[in-house]
């Protein structure tokens, strides 16, 4: 019997509409692809009705928000990825790492993810599926990011919704390899978060090298994308231990307080 008991929503695309979609992207999808694509929302869509998987709970928020605003980075990691190993750190459902991964074949994938549940949905889309290219693991980056086997290790770091620029380019940059890119799609009120992230770009061996605004491809979601390339290694103090590059970015004014003897709490 079906367990599906939620119904498609008739807003969803169909695959002919998701091929269309993905065609000014330059982007040629198969229909292995295109299927595995509409498997993926819809099981994307049903788990996160008893997991919290994604705060886009709605089939067509699902088809447009997520899986078309990923779809989108596939341009810039195919001129930039080199020989071909791509992380999504913080990739939660899935995003944009499974969507990056079945457009693109050609590339590893390595999910990272510190949540148990997340990971395990991960795994069964990459087996439900059948996907090759993907491998899903559950870890901290501030731990792994230490780790010799995955520091330096990866051509192109994405993240997505995962923290503050200052703190993405702290977890991030220690896994992207010399050269390489962190991509960091974000929405358009960022001002203010570069400043902090530009500081802390600085600091761990990163150059902010743009910031633009990516073209209106129908997911009426308003996104900037910010390159970072790993131009100087990232010293071997970075990331700092679990919860600190979140709870004090580097480059903001609680780094610095950070930095001076610790108060005790309740005290002035
Ligand atoms: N990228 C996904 C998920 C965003 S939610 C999307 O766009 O929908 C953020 C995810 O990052 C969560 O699943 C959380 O577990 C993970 N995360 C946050 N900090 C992390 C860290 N330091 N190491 C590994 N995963 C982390």
């Amino acid at each position: 019997m079906d367990t599906h008991t939620t119904p498609p929503t008739t807003t969803a695309r169909s695959l002919d509409e998701l091929a269309d979609i993905a065609r000014p992207l330059d982007l040629t999808l198969n229909v292995t692809q295109l299927a595995r694509l509409a498997r993926y929302r819809d099981m994307l869509h049903e788990r996160n009705q008893h997991v919290n998987l994604t705060a886009v709970r709605d089939l067509d928020g699902v088809e447009r928000r997520l899986i078309l605003e990923s779809l989108r980075l596939t341009q810039f990691v195919q001129q930039h990825a080199g020989a071909g190993r791509i992380m999504d750190l913080g990739s939660g459902g899935g995003i944009p790492g499974i969507v990056l991964a079945i457009a693109l074949p050609e590339f590893q994938f390595t999910l990272l993810d510190a949540t148990g549940k997340k990971v395990q949905f991960q795994r069964d889309v990459i087996a439900d599926l059948g996907l090759e290219n993907v491998q899903a693991v559950q870890g901290r980056a501030e731990e792994l990011g230490h780790d010799i086997n995955w520091r330096n290790s990866f051509d192109l770091v994405t993240a997505r919704a995962v923290t503050s620029l200052a703190a993405l380019m702290e977890l991030g940059l220690p896994f992207v390899a010399m050269k390489g890119w962190l991509v960091l799609p974000k929405g358009t009120d960022i001002d203010e978060e570069m400043v902090i992230g530009r500081k802390a770009a600085g600091k761990l061996g990163g150059t902010v090298v743009s910031q633009d605004e990516l073209r209106d491809v129908g997911s009426d979601v308003q996104t900037r994308l910010v390159l970072v390339r790993k131009d100087q290694a990232t010293p071997v103090s970075f990331p700092r231990r679990v919860g600190v590059p979140a709870k004090s970015p580097l480059g903001s004014p609680q780094d610095q307080a950070e930095r001076k003897p610790r108060k005790k709490r309740g005290g002035a």
